[in-house]
């Protein structure tokens, strides 16, 4: 298994796949989850795992898609006719577009946040599948609501790493593993390069997040899995090791948490 990559995130619905697949595979990216944000995308994510052999799904919902009925029944019945669902997600907190001069309605849209979050964490413990959580802009009230309702017993992941290298301590102890973007390959990226030094190698992923947040030489257009490349040739460099050992790795480690893709 040499010089494989897995892209453990992405946002595929309405694109053309059969160039997503080829241009994936000529690059090594061998494998791709494909994450579920809504009813909506969940239906999409299905169907394209079903039509597609390398590419796989997880379902759920986002927290932007908070107040959308609960899908708990939905993925239950997915995840057990279906073998390409292969975890829960994606989920978790963003509080980057609260309305801040609305102290009630930030409060209610957070509220939802939490309950929609809880119920895909006890749907992931009670289904044995890892969780996929979104944290954007609320590292404290993601660590601490994970602290209080994570029995550690499934292995997880937070995806797109944001957060300090002493929350990757806090976080593995909760048994979660980090997938890490384009967004490594930035000039700026000062605090996930510390971030990463500080992730044991049994619990770093790589992921694309296509179609965002396209890696360097490259940012500024739509992202695809081909162009993990970049950003796992960028981490070879700040961890000092081969390419080959970064393939190595990340496959390890996804084949073990997605172990349904086995
Ligand atoms: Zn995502």
């Amino acid at each position: 298994m040499c010089k494989m990559l897995i892209d453990v995130h992405a946002h595929y619905e309405d694109t053309d796949m059969d160039a997503v697949c080829k241009k994936a595979e000529n690059a090594g990216v061998r494998k791709i989850i494909n994450a579920a944000t809504n009813h909506e995308t969940s239906v999409k994510c299905l169907e394209i795992s079903r039509i597609y052999s390398n590419v796989y799904c997880v379902l759920g919902v986002h927290p932007e898609y908070a107040y959308e009925p609960d899908m708990t029944e939905f993925i239950t019945e997915a995840a057990r006719t279906c073998s390409k669902v292969v975890g829960i997600g994606e989920t978790g907190l963003d509080y980057q577009y609260l309305p801040k001069d609305d102290p009630e309605e930030c409060a209610r849209i957070k509220e939802a946040q939490k309950n929609n979050f809880i119920s895909h964490i006890k749907l992931s413990e009670k289904l044995g599948l890892p969780l996929v959580v979104h944290d954007r802009d609320a590292h404290e009230d993601t660590l601490s609501l994970l602290r209080d309702n994570v029995s550690g017993n499934t292995e997880s992941v937070l995806h797109c790493y944001s957060g300090s290298a002493e929350s990757v301590r806090d976080l593995a102890a909760l048994n979660f593993s980090f997938s890490v973007g384009g967004v490594l390959t930035f000039k700026n990226a000062r605090r996930l390069v510390e971030a990463v030094r500080a992730m044991p190698k049994e619990r770093i992923l790589l992921e694309t997040d296509s179609p965002y947040l396209t890696p360097e030489p490259f940012r500024g257009r739509p992202n695809d899995s081909s162009f993990m490349v970049y950003t796992a040739h960028r981490l070879a460099e700040i961890l000092g090791m081969t390419y080959d050992d970064i393939c190595r790795i990340t496959t390890e480690n996804a084949m073990r948490i997605f172990s349904r893709m086995h």
